[in-house]
């Protein structure tokens, strides 16, 4: 088993932010990275330090101008005469195309909510984030060893609520898509399984319409809960893609049995989809602390998670994303980490 990170995933710190009414304290921290890396320290696993792979995988899923504002977007705020604050962030969210004259544009234009603030080291860990992802894939697409059939990575910034040209849900690059694509140079059917406490919403509609790449997520319904537009069940691909995006939206206070019973289905449609590589998006936002949660799995329950993933014998990436419980993000790792390297 590989483990792969980097120290630029912790340069990233969005500050306070203003949401449904009230101020916000960002939960999306850096220190999630340093409980997270107390994990495979404590069961000896060794983390390898991320490689970059370059810029082009990145580009071969997200829209080039949207990509240079998340690497140019805060120097051009700074720039701007007036004090507009020390992230961009404009609570102007217009999701139709403007010709981006101005920063406050192109902000409207690539940013989907005030969650996804760039501040002045956002670019260099959203980067890095992507690139740890790749990592994986690269070992994947090169490496004959058995090392590299189970892999996890560390995403942070997250990715999966990240759509092909906006920023939303603390995500700017879709990870999980970018290394999808990525993997389709050599395989040819990845299934992308994601438990994170919210709809994926940027994986879902990069691939809609698309039957080479299988997405299915078990989520918190997405009725009054974010991101609130996406992830029903009668959301089920389109063209050549119907029948290749499933969703499992649970109800708001689902016990951990039933959460279960969820990701019993939705791996049930991975079996039968047959795929090369099977990505994993893990959040710890369903443990039942996290301030994000709208169901109870225990720490105990990552485990178990960990061994339904690794009981379909498929390579497996496993992508670290949502999580903001500090205090338990160590132990639930640990649990899910016991469960994918015993034998
Ligand atoms: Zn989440």
């Amino acid at each position: 088993m590989k483990i792969y990170s980097h120290d630029n995933l912790s340069l990233h710190r969005p500050l306070p932010y203003f949401s449904y009414g009230k101020m916000h304290e960002p939960l999306e921290v850096p220190e999630r990275m340093t409980e997270l890396l107390k994990a495979p320290a404590a069961l000896g696993l060794t983390v390898t330090t991320a490689k970059d792979i370059d810029m082009a995988p990145i580009l071969a899923v997200h829209d080039s101008g949207y990509v240079d504002f998340l690497q140019h977007g805060y120097e051009e705020w700074m720039e701007v005469d007036e004090d507009l604050g020390a992230q961009v962030q404009t609570g102007i969210y217009v999701p139709y195309d403007n010709p981006g004259l101005g920063i406050m544009a192109k902000a409207a234009k690539y940013q989907a909510d005030d969650s996804a603030p760039i501040s002045e080291h956002s670019w260099t860990s959203i980067y890095w984030s992507a690139q740890t992802a790749l990592n994986a894939a690269e070992a994947l697409l090169n490496d004959k060893s058995a090392q590299s059939n189970t892999q996890l990575c560390f995403s942070r910034p997250p990715g999966h609520h990240a759509r092909k040209s906006a920023a939303g849900g603390f995500c700017y690059l879709n990870n999980a898509a970018i290394i999808a694509e990525h993997l389709r140079q050599k395989y040819q059917k990845i299934a992308i399984i994601d438990t994170d406490m919210h709809h994926g919403q940027g994986i879902q509609e990069i691939f809609y319409e698309r039957k080479d790449v299988l997405y299915t997520s078990v989520h918190g319904s997405p009725i009054n809960f974010y991101p609130a537009v996406t992830g029903h069940e009668f959301e089920t691909g389109a063209g050549e893609g119907e029948g290749y995006n499933i969703n499992f939206p649970m109800p708001h206070g689902t016990s951990e049995a039933w959460f279960f019973d969820y990701v019993d289905k939705s791996i049930e449609t991975v079996k039968q989809f047959e795929p090369d590589v099977v990505i994993h998006v893990l959040g710890f936002d369903v443990y039942e602390e996290d301030p994000e949660a709208k169901c109870q799995v225990s720490t105990q329950g990552f485990k178990t998670l960990a061994q339904k993933l690794k009981a379909l014998n498929k390579p497996l990436i496993v992508l670290v994303e949502g999580g903001y419980y500090l205090p338990k993000l160590n132990d639930n790792l640990q649990a899910f980490l016991s469960g994918l390297v015993e034998h």
